[in-house]
């Protein structure tokens, strides 16, 4: 239950020298850097240590619910500050409930990339609750992220989304392209502005 996990008790109260030590040892406590991307359900931690290199400057943070899975991200994590000296120092993992502290971590206008990546479906109704995207939690994720933050989503339940199969194939543009052998791309970014205007 969450009271086996420590939550702090507000943004400025996140101990950033624990996450990332090299980056905030006692001899640099002047860095005033704040976490920027949150991967949400993050699993075992591929993608952040692929953001890792790409984004070198930039802190970003998986939050996970299963304690054996965030110990394990912390490992790896460990294991790979190990043997890549210097790189790796700017990702991390908490175990925590996303849907119940994400204000606890970050700021309002903190984030500037949310990713929630094939969040569990939870099908069953009186599991819906259990969502960790729901029209109530969208106040709270466009809360904390910026102006022109961008939100990554993606699943493989397609009967959660039925309009995305409907893009390509629904349209006459779409058709014609299909009948033409021809390929579509889709493109999808939720943004600040896309919540504002919906
Ligand atoms: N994003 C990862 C990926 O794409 O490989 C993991 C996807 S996995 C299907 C969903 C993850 O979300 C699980 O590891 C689960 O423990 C985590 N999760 C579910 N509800 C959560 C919550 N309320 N807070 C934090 N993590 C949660």
């Amino acid at each position: 239950s969450d009271s086996h996990f420590p939550v702090p008790i507000s943004p400025c109260h996140v101990d950033y020298s624990f996450h990332y030590p090299q980056l905030f040892s006692s001899d640099q406590v002047d860095s005033n850097k704040k976490i920027q991307f949150a991967d949400v359900g993050c699993g075992f931690g591929g993608l952040l240590i692929s953001l890792s290199t790409l984004f070198p400057e930039t802190l970003m943070i998986g939050m996970e619910l299963r304690d054996k899975v965030t110990e394990y991200v912390k490992e790896r994590i460990s294991a790979l500050r190990a043997t890549n000296p210097g790189q790796y120092q700017n990702i991390s993992v908490v175990r925590t409930n996303s849907m119940k502290y994400i204000p606890n971590y970050f700021g309002k206008g903190q984030l500037s990339k949310m990713f929630f990546l094939f969040p569990d479906p939870h099908f069953k109704e009186k599991n819906h609750r259990r969502r960790v995207i729901s029209l109530h939690l969208l106040d709270e994720y466009a809360y904390v992220l910026e102006i022109g933050g961008i939100i990554y989503t993606i699943t493989d339940v397609e009967e959660l989304d039925p309009v995305i199969k409907l893009l390509s194939t629904a349209t006459e543009e779409g058709q014609k392209v299909a009948r033409n052998g021809g390929q579509t791309f889709q493109a999808r970014r939720l943004s600040l502005t896309d919540f504002a205007a919906s």
